[in-house]
């Protein structure tokens, strides 16, 4: 047909449930969807238009990858950034950009460029062999996180030593394996986390900020609107400008922030679509998926809107024995990955709306309890 516009394919590294909920809004913004997937198993293969396998790591599948889509985008950070520069190099399309990718990748490139730009930033040293261990710990002076640089996620890869002896073995078992990242233990008033996307030519579009609670590594919980302040608010919307503008993302980016009695300092930035925005899809006018991929595929950015005066996410996760049913709440939106079920793995979450804070977080933990999550559902700091 002359003069229609060819729909733009985009490739994802990656089937997960964050490949899945782009597949769930790829009708709406007008794209294809090619997924790169590890398994047969991987939830975004009942929703994608063309599935390959491989893994992010295997230099012929993402070169496959590349050749089937018009731009390539991530599921997860599990990802060559040396093929995917090498790829970028003869003419692929990747967003983010890989220079941009590994401020997800490598913790410690991401402190060193992040503190490097001005950022607030937990004290830290990074370490490529043990013998530097005792001179840092001397150095930071205080109790500390160690973190493996690359590899890690949802808490994996992060230890929390007892003391000194802890943290020198936990590095001394790391070190041979790569750098390693020992920085200071905050004190924490709490966690939050502000979710935007960024266009290639730079155009700004973000979420408000939310209040993250986590446990064992692993979100547990988001509430919209935060409760803050107004001072932390415009802090946070500060930062993450200037966060974007050291980082240079195309699509989405959440970046994670300690609150602390002092102010806000950057946990960690992901280059993709995250856990902590979910709530959008429901929650505003324009979700963080189907916002992904109008930047990927180089659509204007929509604009974005809440829908509810508060939106609280909780996460379903795989509860010791399988649940007996699957009854939901009214007024509840569950989504489920269709993965199968193991103790402690995300299964999906459930977003509850409404005007009043503490009822909408009562009607989500209702109906997260029903679906298996954990039976306790905890406290805000
Ligand atoms: P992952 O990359 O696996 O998500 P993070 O680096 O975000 O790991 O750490 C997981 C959690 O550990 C954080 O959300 C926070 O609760 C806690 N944590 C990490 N670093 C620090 C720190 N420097 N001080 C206090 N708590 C921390």
């Amino acid at each position: 047909m002359p003069g229609a516009r060819r729909e733009v394919t985009v490739g994802v590294v990656g089937a997960g449930q964050l490949a899945l909920m782009m597949g769930e809004a790829k009708d709406g913004v007008g794209v294809r969807l090619v997924v790169l997937a590890a398994s047969p198993e991987d939830p975004a293969i009942a929703v994608a238009d063309e599935v390959l396998f491989g893994t992010g790591f295997d230099e012929s599948a993402l070169r496959a990858l590349a050749a089937r889509s018009d731009v390539v985008t991530f599921d997860h950070e599990l990802v060559d950034l040396d093929v995917l520069g090498r790829l970028e190099g003869e003419g692929a399309v990747v967003r983010p950009r890989a220079a941009a990718l590994r401020f997800a990748v490598d913790k410690a490139h991401q402190r060193r460029a992040l503190a490097g730009a001005g950022l607030p930033v937990p004290r830290f040293a990074v370490l490529d062999r043990y013998a530097d261990a005792t001179r840092a710990l001397d150095a930071l002076d205080a109790p500390v996180v160690v973190k493996r640089a690359r590899g890690g996620y949802d808490g994996r890869g992060v230890a929390f030593p007892a003391g000194r002896d802890e943290a020198l073995a936990t590095i001394a078992a790391w070190a041979g394996t790569g750098e390693v990242l020992v920085e200071e233990r905050l004190d924490l008033v709490g966690e939050a986390a502000l979710v935007l996307a960024r266009s290639p030519d730079g155009a700004l579009a973000p979420y408000p900020l939310v209040d993250t609670r986590q446990a064992n590594g692993m979100c547990v919980e988001t509430r919209y609107p935060s409760r803050v302040g107004a001072d932390l608010l415009a802090e946070a919307a500060s930062l993450a400008e200037r966060v974007a503008a050291a980082v240079e993302p195309i699509g989405i980016m959440a970046i994670e922030f300690f609150v602390t009695p002092r102010g806000l300092s950057v946990n960690e930035v992901a280059l993709r679509p995250h856990n902590t925005a979910h709530w959008t899809i429901e929650g505003t006018t324009q979700g963080q998926f189907a916002q992904h991929l109008r930047a990927v595929a180089g659509l204007a950015l929509a604009p974005v809107a809440v829908t509810a005066p508060s939106a609280v996410m909780v996460n379903l996760v795989g509860a010791p024995s399988p649940p007996a049913s699957t009854p939901t709440v009214a007024g509840v939106v569950v989504h489920d990955y269709a993965k199968a079920w193991r103790p402690g793995r995300k299964l999906g979450h459930v977003t509850a709306l409404g005007d009043d804070p503490d009822e909408v977080r009562v009607r989500a933990w209702e109906s997260a309890r029903l679906l298996g999550a954990p039976a306790e559902e905890g406290t805000w700091p």
